[in-house]
């Protein structure tokens, strides 16, 4: 198989005409990948993915083929998927205010154009969700917001309507079925693309702690930054370090690696209701 691109986490194959999306274990803070992988997060984030994507399908079609018809030695951490001609457009959909969007607040209070209401705060809850999308920056740049106008010059007003529409029922949906479960999904992005029939399709991961920031409900207080369920303690750990944040990244302790799984099984269990049953 071909390897088609390597990200900081995720390996892509060509298969034929499918491709196989492959989550390894290794975790990146501040963007740098560090030497230490984390057990299993490969096989936690593609098994609430695939979670996901089973119930959302009513919600929006998915570039799903198999989960099982994948190579041994991907077993439980690789999707056979769709080939899709992906949309050059980060589709996020924002329920409260953090990271990019708290800042942009701050400085105009807008997110990606779209006013919002004064007097918000670090973890606030918006009176509505909202669509912010951001440019696909290649390697080793950031993303930036967009505005809807933006979005409907790259890829037409009915597509773009649509990836908004999607976004929002994807988010509400997954916002709601995580509620459940004792988590707040401040934000998430999604990836679309077109399949051969034009058809706009759901690609990537989806509603996963990579792609999105889940917090838990009990813990939830505006005006401090919150407790996030994925690389809190690495981040808090590394804050200790005389580290300036350029690879190569620092070993991780047993313990913080310990701590950081626990925390995305949890993730995987309170979403799903299921016990995490590592796979082969
Ligand atoms: P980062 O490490 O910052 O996430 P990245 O986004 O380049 O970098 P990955 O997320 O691992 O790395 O890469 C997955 C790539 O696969 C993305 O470019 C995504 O757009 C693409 N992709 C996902 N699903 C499909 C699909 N069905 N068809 C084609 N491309 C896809
Ligand atoms: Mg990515």
């Amino acid at each position: 198989m071909k390897l088609l691109h390597s990200g900081k986490v995720r390996d892509l194959y060509v298969d034929g005409d499918d491709l196989l999306l492959v989550a390894s274990d290794r975790i990146s803070i501040y963007d740098v990948v560090l030497p230490t992988p984390i057990p299993d997060k490969g096989a936690l984030l593609t098994q609430l993915s695939l979670w996901w994507f089973e119930r959302l399908a009513d919600v929006v079609p998915n570039h799903v083929v198999s989960a099982t018809d994948v190579p041994d030695e991907f077993a439980g951490r690789a999707i056979r998927c769709r080939r899709l001609r992906m949309l050059p457009v980060e589709c996020i959909a924002r329920g409260y205010l953090a990271g990019m969007g708290l800042q942009e607040y701050r400085a105009r209070g807008t997110v990606s154009g779209i006013a919002l209401p004064p007097g918000l705060v670090e973890g606030s809850r918006l009176p509505a969700p909202i669509f912010t999308p951001t440019t696909k920056a290649p390697v080793g740049e950031h993303d930036e917001f967009m505005t809807f106008d933006d979005v409907v010059a790259l890829v037409g007003a009915g597509t773009a309507e649509r990836l908004r529409e999607l976004t929002l029922a994807v988010y509400a949906r997954g916002a709601e079925v995580a509620a459940a479960g004792g988590i707040l999904v401040a934000d998430t992005k999604l990836e679309f693309g077109t399949d051969a029939e034009g058809r706009i399709v759901l690609g990537d991961e989806v509603l996963t702690s990579d792609s999105s920031r889940f917090w838990p409900a009990d813990d939830w207080s505006p005006g401090r930054a919150q407790h996030a369920y994925d690389k809190q303690f690495v981040r808090e750990w590394s804050a200790g370090l005389d580290w300036d944040r350029t690879p190569p990244g620092p070993e991780v302790p047993a313990e913080v690696v310990a701590a950081t799984r626990a925390r995305y099984v949890q993730a995987y269990e309170r979403i799903t209701g299921r016990e995490w049953a590592a796979t082969p």
